[in-house]
């Protein structure tokens, strides 16, 4: 069997951490005072280079705090309810102790009154405008020289010391199939003359997945179902080839009513967040059961979220053009707008790593599989909304849409080991001796996603961590 090195991935420390800052200047005309990347904050560690939330990315969570907290005297083991933070440096601010500590604007408290009583989602219903102000208002206050810096000190929790839980609950989940260099490599498999359906340049792929086991959870268990034997019958046992897919979930905010399909120009109005999102997909029964229909148990037993939202206001430094390869057909008309051309694609750096529970246990750091961009993307974020919607399909606050695997064109880049281990003909050698075709139980696989870009501060998208545990 053939294998692959994966050793130039150990040395190849996160990107993200060697990042130099450089902003002589914001890096397009859509940025506002948010995105300055001279601007501090009055909290140390989110200053430190490298800082995965800087006071230019305050994404939410929804968190439990501390059960006994030495420093207020806060004991109050009763209080398992959940509220929403903002995440700055190594702290999380506490929007709820905000909302009575510290003063505000008038104009802020209505929007802080959902948050603080922990519904994200009912913050979320509120829309784009609400969503603009509060964040300006939360960036003022987390910066250098804030008059609310002394009330907010007393707000912060550490984040090694919260729970954090689920955003919210997911209304519907939609897995689109966005990727086309994933498209290519996984339908060369099945058809090596014919890898790309006819379909696929014209109309963004997806199906209706489960809401029910997306969570944030750190460990997976390993799925049964039906498998197909050599001899062509099926048993029922645990999967063999349990994979993951790197993908990016996007966080539907303001509803559309039923019937009333978005346009392209309003697309981004409904898109609250976003989020990296791992796809558990066990190939020999997705295999065996998608014929003819698309996935079903081999996806629907867990698929796994950051905790942390990070807004759509976040993400526009890193706005980018979207451009089709030469000769590729445009989009038709009801999935194209001036703006979407000019700036609806996203430059995230997205990165896979592995580790066993062997490199666990030799205190060996975990390797990186791959590494991919989500300007890889055949179809925007608003595309996919605008597509979603365009046969009158109400999205509602809370749906989650999945991006679909994103892979990039050259082997290294692919963003499951379906890709990487063409279909599990070729093993990846790991540090130590281990090899892999497919997940092993004990494998810890975490999933990074950041922007960096020139004159912006570099933002982290939070890690998507889950280890495969054996079925019982
Ligand atoms: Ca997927």
């Amino acid at each position: 069997m053939p294998i692959v090195s994966l050793k130039d991935g150990v040395e190849n420390a996160c990107a993200f951490h060697r990042c130099v800052l450089a902003h002589p200047r914001a890096v397009n005309p859509l940025c506002d005072p948010t995105h300055d990347p001279t601007r501090l904050s009055w909290v140390p560690s989110a200053n430190a280079p490298g800082a995965e939330f800087p006071v230019q990315n305050l994404p939410m969570a929804c968190f439990l705090p501390p059960r006994i907290d030495a420093v207020r005297g806060y004991d109050d083991q009763a209080d398992e309810s959940l509220r929403v933070g903002v995440a700055i440096g190594e702290h999380v601010l506490d929007l709820r102790l905000a909302s009575t500590l510290c003063p505000w604007a008038d104009e802020i408290y209505p929007l802080l009154e959902p948050l603080s009583a922990g519904d994200l989602a009912a913050f979320m219903a509120l829309g784009r405008p609400a969503w603009k102000l509060l964040r300006a208002a939360l960036s003022a206050a987390l910066s250098e020289g804030s008059d609310q810096a002394p009330f907010l000190d007393m707000c912060l929790w550490p984040l090694a010391q919260v729970r954090l839980a689920m955003p919210c609950r997911v209304g519907d989940f939609t897995d689109f199939f966005a990727g086309i260099h994933h498209a290519r490599a996984t339908g060369a498999l099945a058809r090596p003359d014919n890898p790309l359906l006819p379909n696929y340049q014209w109309v963004p792929v997806g199906y209706h997945g489960r809401a029910s086991s997306v969570d944030v959870a750190p460990a997976v268990r390993r799925p049964m179902g039906q498998l197909r034997t050599a001899d062509g019958r099926p048993v029922f046992g645990p999967s063999r080839r349990l994979d993951y897919e790197l993908e990016l979930g996007l966080w539907v905010g303001a509803d559309n009513p039923l019937g009333q399909p978005v346009p392209m120009e309003r697309a981004e109005d409904h898109l609250f967040g976003i989020t990296a999102l791992n796809d558990w997909s066990a190939r020999d029964i997705q295999a065996w059961e998608s014929l003819p229909l698309g996935p079903f148990l081999a996806k629907s037993f867990a698929t796994s979220v950051s905790p942390w939202v990070v807004s759509w206001e976040a993400l526009t430094p890193f706005r980018r053009p979207f451009v089709r390869p030469e000769g590729d057909p445009q989009p038709l008309p009801h999935l194209d707008s001036a703006f979407n051309r000019a700036w609806g694609a996203i430059d995230i750096h997205l990165e896979v790593w592995l580790r066993t529970a062997q490199m666990r246990e030799k205190r060996m750091p975990a390797v990186r599989l791959s590494h991919s961009n989500a300007l890889d993307l055949y179809w925007t974020p608003a595309q996919l909304l605008a597509h979603h919607t365009s046969n009158g399909c109400n999205l509602r606050r809370g749906d989650l849409l999945g991006t679909g695997t994103l892979s990039g064109p050259r082997p290294e880049q692919a963003g499951s080991l379906l890709e990487l281990t063409q279909g599990g003909r070729v093993a990846l050698n790991l540090p130590g001796g281990q090899m892999r075709t497919f997940l092993e139980d004990g494998d810890t696989v975490t999933l990074r996603a950041y922007c960096q870009a020139p004159g912006a501060r570099p933002i982290g998208l939070g890690r998507v961590h889950g280890t495969v545990l054996p079925t019982p």
